[in-house]
């Protein structure tokens, strides 16, 4: 029988469909029923996804549960559990804030007294974060609504997760302090790392991701540009590795040049690469990047 490897992803809410479209760009398709969305296994039949809460995939990856998942990194430092954070993954970016009522005078960390009341439904980091500052908490643990606390006058300040700010702004609250800076990302279960079979197959899948991120920042670039020009190309592509240069049938003046650039440079390249009267430009999406 074919091992397999089992991977948890979040079943719903903000970082499961970039999770799901992660896998998919890395080769993985998964046969998803969205009404019955627990598991799914993979057309090779040797990946099984299960998935479920973002928030009890670190205590999941850690138990062994599942050999992998993709969770955000506020759960996983959240949970407090021992598992490799194999790579980070770009989306679900957020901070793990401390903020005030904006009414409310702020001297910095080091004046807020020992008691204030410190409203969040991140107990563990947000009392690590005190302690370490010498400061003793009375912690108001919550499951939602945080930022409602202050006015209810449960609460001093509130941790809470800031992406935008607008949902802060909106109830009068204003971050101070960053707690931790988080983003989804790809963890592995310990032993399965160390399982010869697992290890392999979770290190290739850090791999594949990995290769998929580096392609979505990338851009693959064709011209033909003047020979008599090479120079000046070569100094305006130095990109990730030297440009390709390709001689152009029937056309000595001519060769093409293929390069990767970075995406937010295609617009100045284009621009520059037609002042060096550069012909048949093309600018294409990269599916895979491997260094
Ligand atoms: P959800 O399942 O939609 O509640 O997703 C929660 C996860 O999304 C958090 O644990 C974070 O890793 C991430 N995230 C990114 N931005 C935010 C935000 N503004 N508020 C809450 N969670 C966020």
């Amino acid at each position: 029988m074919t091992d397999v490897l089992k991977l948890a992803l979040p079943n719903k809410g903000r970082l499961s469909d970039p999770a799901v479209n992660l896998l998919a760009k890395a080769g993985f398709h998964l046969d998803i029923t969205p009404e019955r969305k627990l598991q799914a296994m993979t057309e090779s039949g040797d990946l099984k996804i299960i998935f479920v809460r973002t928030g009890d995939i670190p205590e999941f990856v850690a138990d062994g549960v599942a050999d992998g998942g993709i969770t955000g990194l506020d759960q996983v430092r959240e949970a407090g559990v021992d598992v490799e954070e194999v790579v980070t993954l770009g989306f679900g970016s957020c901070r793990l804030m401390l903020a005030k009522p904006e009414h409310r005078d702020w001297a910095g960390i080091k004046a807020v007294d020992d008691g204030v009341r410190v409203a969040t439904s991140f107990p563990h980091v947000t009392r690590q974060y005190f302690e370490e500052r010498g400061i003793e908490i009375d912690l108001v643990p919550v499951s939602g609504a945080t930022e409602i606390t202050p006015h209810l006058g449960v609460a001093d300040f509130v941790v809470d997760l800031v992406s935008t700010g607008s949902t802060m702004a909106a109830n009068r609250l204003e971050p101070v302090e960053t707690i931790l800076e988080s983003q989804a990302v790809f963890i592995a279960n310990r032993s399965s790392l160390a399982d010869e079979y697992k290890g392999e197959r979770l290190d290739e899948l850090g791999w594949v991701i990995d290769s998929v991120l580096e392609a979505e920042g990338n851009r693959y670039l064709m011209a033909n540009v003047p020979r008599e020009q090479l120079d000046n190309v070569r100094q305006l592509l130095p990109g990730l590795s030297a440009p390709t240069v390709l001689d152009l049938l029937d056309r000595d003046e001519m060769v093409a040049v293929h390069a990767v650039v970075p995406e937010d440079d295609v617009f100045g390249l284009v621009r520059a690469l037609k002042s060096l009267d550069a012909e048949g430009i093309l600018v294409t999406p990269i599916e895979r990047l491997v260094p």
